[in-house]
């Protein structure tokens, strides 16, 4: 990793958050680059035949998990895994959305997750999601151009906004569609123009807001990424490049990406659902058949690291971090420590990650919060305590976590890549 960094792959970044508006274009996108490295999907609901070093990838709903298949069965070399999210903070549309007041078509939504709800005013906004379609299909959607906005309200109006800025989500944050009220289709139909089906086929849709404004560099010297959602589709991104670029060996690498963590993780999909023990006891099932002692031996043996943006220094807003541990963007990927236990990083998983990292030449940063600030958690602890699977949080540094424009640095994008990597690759 010596030398000038290699800012190309925050370009493979800000394409990957463009294309994943949402969770189940999060899957559709890294289901994409798997399918275009030779990975082939799998239905959970098929017998699987496995062979060593093929690479497959299962959906389930916004989640996905992709392995390539070691040349030593799990009981025997363990699995080394990467589990990340694919959802971010956003609004959800309701099922009946159409709203009508002062003169305008308004749409009907409801916060997802604990965003800064202020970022999401005055921006160009749109839908995206996933419609089911009569007869079970369904289809990806994406609205074109900028239909809806949240506008603030002037000062002139409210000069109390100089105390502070609170916003009522059931009454202020409901996004304006348009002042057409003759209008009779909204945006059902033009849901259904964009799914290419006629209105009446879309029998239900998971919806949510979404910024249009594509990525970008920003930064005096152009090294910074500026986009949405890269809380965690940054790491998404690493991970799945990661993944792709790992030598196959003998043990099985896998990728998890779980929906619904901002929620808590409580899904068929989420990190608390049953998503990856499911997939983790196929694989070893098929490798040792009827070996009772398989999966425990398989687990003990395996390390997960689990891979979620972590908080860089603010810059006017340093003392809301602890003095001794202050990640820098650009620094490399973060070890994240809580001794509550938000994150499951331990010293064994610490040192076996910085050995990973310095086997790749990749610097290390750690991330405690204050004693007097509690902070976020990850899938990470969810998983650790489901599977009893030895894990490690990390991260990138990022600033703004949570808004609907975050920042990150482009010199961190190949660090964390070569990290995982060397953590697929043990
Ligand atoms: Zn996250």
């Amino acid at each position: 990793m010596a030398g000038m960094p290699d800012l190309s792959s925050g370009d493979d970044l800000r394409a990957f958050v463009d294309a994943a508006p949402t969770p189940f274009h999060a899957v559709a996108e890294l289901g994409r680059r798997l399918n275009a490295a030779g990975f082939t999907e799998l239905a959970e609901g098929d017998a699987w035949t496995l062979a060593p070093g093929a690479g497959h990838f299962v959906v389930r709903h916004g989640s996905l998990i992709a392995f390539r298949v070691g040349s030593a069965s799990p009981a025997e070399a363990g699995l080394r895994l990467v589990g990340t999210h694919t959802d971010s903070p956003t609004f959800r549309v309701r099922p009946r959305p159409d709203v009508r007041q002062a003169g305008y078509r308004l749409v009907g939504v409801e916060p997802y997750g604990g965003g800064l709800w202020h970022t999401w005013l005055d921006r160009e906004l749109t839908v995206a999601g996933r419609v089911v379609l009569r007869g079970g299909g369904t289809a990806l959607v994406r609205l074109p151009g900028a239909p809806l906005r949240l506008p603030s309200l002037a000062i002139h109006l409210d000069r109390s906004v100089r105390e502070g800025l609170t916003l009522d989500p059931q009454r202020e944050l409901v996004p304006v569609w348009s002042h057409d009220l003759a209008d009779a289709d909204g945006l059902a139909a033009a849901v259904a123009e964009a799914a290419g089906v006629a209105a009446d086929d879309v029998l239900a849709a998971d919806l949510v807001l979404a910024d249009t404004q594509p990525a970008g560099t920003a930064g005096a010297d152009g090294t910074w990424v500026a986009a949405p959602r890269l809380d965690n589709l940054a790491s998404c991104h690493a991970a799945v490049t990661a993944l792709v670029a790992a030598p196959a060996g003998a043990r099985t690498q896998l990728l998890v990406a779980n929906d619904h963590e901002e929620v808590g993780s409580g899904s068929m999909s989420g990190a608390r659902g049953s998503f990856l023990a499911d997939v983790v006891g196929r694989l070893v099932a098929l490798a040792d058949p009827g070996d009772p002692q398989a999966l425990p031996r398989a687990l003990a043996r395996s390390r997960l690291v689990s891979a979620d943006m972590a908080h860089a220094v603010h810059p006017t807003r340093s003392d809301r971090h602890e003095p001794a541990h202050r990640p820098q963007l650009g620094g490399g990927p973060v070890v994240k420590v809580n001794a509550n236990q938000a994150y499951a990083t331990d010293a064994a998983g610490s040192a076996w990650f910085a050995e990973r990292c310095a086997a790749a030449s990749v610097p290390v940063q750690t991330f405690v919060s204050r004693a007097d600030l509690p902070c976020g958690s990850t899938i990470g602890p969810l998983t650790a305590t489901r599977l009893g699977i030895p894990t490690v949080d990390v991260g990138a540094p990022m600033l703004a976590m949570h808004s609907c424009r975050e920042l990150a640095s482009a010199v961190d994008v190949p660090l964390v890549v070569a990290a995982l990597t060397s953590c697929f690759a043990d």
